[in-house]
């Protein structure tokens, strides 16, 4: 065999056959290095659907590659034997003895750290390439963030938008406004959701039947269920889901954006995360298609603006957050959160209505939406002051969309506040008022959203008055949270006091368990 001149090191969420780790890729001397690891599963306790999207949508691109006429090295995720991907890279370098390594950079700060010490340690050279799949570079975003007292989304979101002329009539925003968030916020009302189309969905292949069978035997104690795995997990279903998305789902998505409703996790929403995430899409594919949706009168200009902010801005907007604050940023935790998260997050076995919906579809499908993961599961861990590296871990285990560079900066920064308002201006706390009126889940629940106290009270609306009074003084400084905390003052002391005993029964965990 000819000497390996290099090895293309491809990761379970680099799944792009037009990757710059491929440029210059001559097949009679390189070749590409992908590897299962059960420490990828494990360092956090990974959900079974996370498990297997990463299984399946690996083992669909080692086809895909071979259809390429990409030479590959493949270590498959064994019943009994294991090692870790450093130790699986230093062997396969041992064996191949290539002459160099290529990558594209990683999106974890972990991962990057442990490819870097391998070839370190193995005296080889490590080419990492730039990751062109998203739209601007950590370097663009450095740049903007350079001499800024706050990172908001929104100023970086309308450079971008004018850097890469989208949704722009020469330097001004098509339709005269850049957000359009006052006509996306609607709940379904008594009626509930009308023919929401039905979901691409993608029944499980050999190879994806393969894989759930391995995990629901090799994984048999982590969370989550595997009957519904219906996820795409090569790149012709991802464009299938996308288009399907773009007819059915975008015209309404804006409008119902921030809407809950029991036991429909899909809505409007993409659901092209994953896919996003694993490279199966690309960034600037799925943007072009929601403005051309436009364009055609195929949907209103708030759905497509709103769709478009959460693509090009928020994602690469968490991105570079992510990247410019690592390593320090996991271990942030203003609010000197202690507490533990509750056992039930990982099997939905609470009595709150809202809380158990979101928890029972993420475990049966890895997927909630943005709502239910900040207003819903997040906004209950942040007033109980759940510890964030805590809420981090359950976060990046549950969802088949869940990589750190993303999920990291959405649950310490935007969800908990941990980062002290670098991200978010103000802590998103709400009482379970907030969620009667995007959902109709307070109808079938035991709780009350409008009683603070009392055997009935809502556990989010004490959480809200007890999180008030333990973070006054901090909150007081707050423009933004002036009126939240003034309200204090029309409390009595004696109903504070039965505020804060109900709290500490909530945190006892006395509340919200069922005991079916
Ligand atoms: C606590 C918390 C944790 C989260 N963890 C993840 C995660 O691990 N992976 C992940 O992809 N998203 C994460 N998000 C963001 C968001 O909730 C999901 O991207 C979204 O719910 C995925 O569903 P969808 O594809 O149907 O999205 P849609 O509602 O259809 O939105 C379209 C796309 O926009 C992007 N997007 C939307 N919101 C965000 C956001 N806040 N940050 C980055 N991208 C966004 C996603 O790529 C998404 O597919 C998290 C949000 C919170 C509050
Ligand atoms: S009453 Fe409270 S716990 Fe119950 S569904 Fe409403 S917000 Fe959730």
């Amino acid at each position: 065999m000819a000497e390996l001149r290099y090895l293309i090191i491809v990761l379970g969420d680099q799944l792009d056959l037009d990757a710059s780790a491929f440029d210059g890729f001559d097949a009679s001397v390189d070749a590409v290095w992908m590897a299962e690891v059960v420490e990828e599963s494990t360092h956090v306790w990974s959900s079974k659907p996370r498990i297997t999207m990463f299984l399946s949508a690996m083992r669909h691109f080692a086809l895909a590659l071979e259809d390429a006429g990409r030479p590959l090295h493949y270590t498959r995720m064994h019943a009994s034997h294991n090692v870790g991907l450093a130790a699986q890279l230093e062997a396969d370098i041992v064996r191949l003895k290539p002459a160099g390594l290529v990558m594209t950079a990683p999106g974890d700060w972990r991962v990057l750290r442990l490819i870097k010490d391998t070839a370190e340690a193995n005296a080889l050279a490590l080419d990492i390439r730039e990751d062109r799949h998203f739209f601007s570079s950590v370097r663009d975003f450095a740049a903007h963030a350079k001499g800024r007292k706050s990172l908001r989304m929104e100023y970086f979101y309308r450079e971008q938008r004018k850097r890469h002329q989208i949704l722009m009539d020469d330097d001004q925003p098509v339709g005269g406004q850049w957000n359009f968030d006052a006509d996306n916020r609607e709940s379904f009302g008594k009626a509930g959701p009308d023919a929401v189309p039905a979901p691409k969905r993608f029944g499980p292949d050999s190879v994806t039947r393969e894989a759930i069978d391995f995990v629901n035997d090799r994984f048999a104690d982590h969370p989550g269920r595997l009957e519904d795995f219906a996820w795409p997990v090569t790149r012709t279903q991802a464009l299938e889901s996308l288009h399907a998305f773009i007819r059915e789902r975008l015209p309404l998505f804006g409008r119902f954006q921030d809407a809950m409703w029991p036991d429909d996790p899909w809505l409007y929403h993409s659901h092209l995360s994953a896919a996003l995430n694993l490279k199966l899409l690309n960034p600037r594919e799925v943007v072009a298609a929601a403005e051309a949706a436009h364009r055609d009168g195929v949907a209103p200009l708030a759905s497509v603006e709103g769709f478009i902010r959460q693509i090009l801005g928020w994602r690469e907007y968490v991105r570079g957050i992510y990247w410019t604050q690592m390593p320090g940023y996991l271990e942030r935790n203003a609010l000197d959160a202690q507490h533990d998260l509750p056992a039930w997050y990982w099997n939905g076995a609470t009595d709150m209505a809202c809380l158990r919906d979101a928890l029972t579809q993420t475990l049966t499908h890895g997927y909630a939406n943005h709502i239910q993961r900040l207003m819903v599961t997040g906004l209950y861990t942040l007033m109980l002051g759940v510890q964030p590296k805590q809420v981090h871990d359950w976060y990046l285990a549950v969802y088949v969309d869940a990589v750190e560079w993303v999920e990291l900066p959405n649950t310490l920064g935007m969800s908990q506040y941990a980062d002290g308002g670098m991200m978010a201006s103000k802590p998103y706390i709400a009482t379970g008022k907030y969620i009667q009126r995007m959902s109709p889940h307070c109808k079938s629940c035991r709780y009350d959203p409008a009683q603070k106290s009392g055997d009935r009270a809502c556990p989010f609306t004490t959480l809200y008055w007890d999180f008030l009074m333990r973070h006054e003084a901090m909150l007081a400084k707050n423009p933004r949270m002036a009126l939240q905390v003034k309200n204090l003052a029309r409390i009595s002391d004696a109903e504070k006091h039965a505020v804060i005993e109900r709290a500490a029964a909530i945190r006892a965990g006395e509340v919200g368990l069922t005991h079916e």
